[in-house]
């Protein structure tokens, strides 16, 4: 294979990569879109490992083998034991690694290119490397911080450092001051000390985000990994990486931006760390009354009469594994000449896409799987809504309460319904840890208990 043939193999797999990302933006085409981009990937693998070894010894061969054997040995156990509920805290440790990967890329490139210039370190490849390790580090820890909060090792409350955003400016400017002073010297004095600053910078940028704001994380961190690769593109002068990791870095912005306007936040204030939090409280000790119990017979006979049904799943349906039985219930309302539909929040779940992945799996028809905007006019003619271990997303306290964490963040209206049926285990909070006027309204009822255990019950009792 020569160096014609490698560029021809490159230019495949981005074309590849680009229609897998466009049929992954689409229910119907997204496993499409995955077999393009694995296909695109191991194209991508053969044309890099030809470039980087040809020539070379057997031994090298042998260690990148085993190397790679190891991997993909780790990578497909994890992928096999990991619950639909361990995706978010998966990917941020993922994007951890290109992070990782990246200040490693770049402190090698610098040593092996010579400190001093003479091995060919001008000042642009010098701006390069501490670029790529900047993004690098910023992007490693503040994916721990995320794995960390994701699976709640570590608390989801912002962290509240006093004149937390002068110290992320003041990381900003002297990171800026070290840039100048590293390519005026060629040392690693600057690079090692900017390293340890971005490490700290990426870890505080995070944990000053509170556990509502954590889907624009996610994303954004995946934007992060994605210019990190990029970065390692440049030190490494491979145009493939360069491409992918920009199509990454795209995509991972442009998904923040759509969350950002799902929540209602503007994307600086949130990539800036937690700036458009003002340190509110949770509202978990007011008292906003009794609220009223019920059961699946109960529930069973309201749908009996019901003629328009929504469902508004959360993450509890995740948890609860909960989709099968929700989708059999629907199946059967339907049969009965029962409308029903779903409505999905941007940032139910863990994860951007959660509900629709469980459904899709759960084999529920995607045209009645409707989006937030799509179906929040229609509350007020429906009969019967089940909240479905969903909770910060249906909670009124967001459009009612400007003292609440959550304030302005659009959510589903569930509670302009005729009947309101929650089901949840207990009256603890949500995600964002605070507490749920809808549960104490007159039309609101509580099915306590596991998700899938009450949806079957109401269906044997249909
Ligand atoms: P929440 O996390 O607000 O609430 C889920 C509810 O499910 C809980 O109140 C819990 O109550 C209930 N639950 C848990 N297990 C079960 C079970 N087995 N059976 C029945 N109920 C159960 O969910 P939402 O989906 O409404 O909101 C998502 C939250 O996560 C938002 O705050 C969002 O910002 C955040 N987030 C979203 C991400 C994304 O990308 N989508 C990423 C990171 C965070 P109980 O314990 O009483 O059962």
């Amino acid at each position: 294979m020569d160096i014609a043939l490698i560029s021809a193999a490159y230019i495949v797999a981005a074309l590849l990569f680009i229609l897998s990302l466009a049929g992954l933006s689409k229910h119907e085409t997204a496993r499409d879109g995955n077999v393009l981009g694995m296909i695109g990937m191991g194209l991508a693998l053969v044309a890099t490992l030809w470039l980087a070894l040809r020539g070379s010894s057997a031994l090298n061969w042998l260690l990148i083998a085993v190397a790679m054997a190891i991997g993909a040995a780790i990578g497909i156990w994890r992928a096999r034991i990991v619950e639909m509920t361990g995706m978010p805290e998966l990917i941020a440790m993922l994007h951890s690694f290109v992070g990782a990967a990246a200040v490693l890329v770049g402190f090698n490139t610098y040593l092996a290119t010579g400190s001093d210039g003479s091995g060919g370190s001008d000042g642009v490849h010098l701006v390069e490397i501490f670029l790529g390790v900047f993004i690098g580090a910023v992007t490693f820890t503040g994916s721990i911080v995320a794995f960390l909060k994701l699976s709640a090792r570590i608390s989801s409350k912002p962290l509240m450092l006093p004149a937390r955003h002068w110290l992320n400016l003041a990381a900003l400017v002297v990171s800026a001051a070290l840039l100048v002073w590293f390519v005026a010297s060629h040392s690693i004095v600057p690079l090692a000390v900017m390293t340890a600053i971005a490490l700290a910078f990426g870890w505080h940028l995070v944990a000053s985000i509170g556990g509502g704001d954590m889907p624009v994380v996610v994303s954004m961190l995946n934007s992060y990994s994605g210019w990190a690769a990029a970065a390692a593109g440049f030190m490494l002068g491979n145009d493939l990486l360069i491409v992918t990791g920009a199509l990454v870095g795209s995509s991972g912005a442009y998904l923040s931006y759509i969350m950002c306007k799902a929540m209602n936040r503007s994307f600086v204030s949130v990539i800036a760390g937690g700036f458009g939090s003002d340190g509110a409280v949770s509202n978990t000790d007011v008292d906003y009354g009794d609220h009223r119990e019920t059961n699946a017979d109960e529930v069973a006979d309201l749908l009996t009469h019901a003629s328009s049904v929504v469902i508004t799943p959360g993450y509890g349906m995740a948890v609860a594994q909960a989709q099968y039985p929700v989708a059999d219930l629907t199946a059967k309302l339907r049969e009965r000449g029962v409308d029903v539909r779903f409505g999905i929040h941007p940032v139910a779940g863990r994860l951007p896409g959660h509900m629709n992945v469980l459904l899709a799996e759960a084999k529920v028809p995607y045209d009645i799987v409707l989006e937030m905007d799509e179906i929040n006019d229609d509350f007020p003619e429906t009969d019967v809504v089940l909240v479905i271990g969903a909770n910060d997303t249906v909670n009124p306290a967001a459009a009612e309460d400007p003292t609440s964490p959550i304030a302005g963040m659009p959510v589903l209206e569930v509670w302009n319904a005729k009947e309101v049926v929650v089901f949840k285990r207990s009256m603890n909070a949500g995600y964002a840890g605070v507490q749920n006027p809808l549960f104490f309204r007159d039309n609101s009822a509580m099915l306590f208990g596991d998700a899938k255990e009450r949806v079957e019950d109401i269906i044997k009792a249909l």
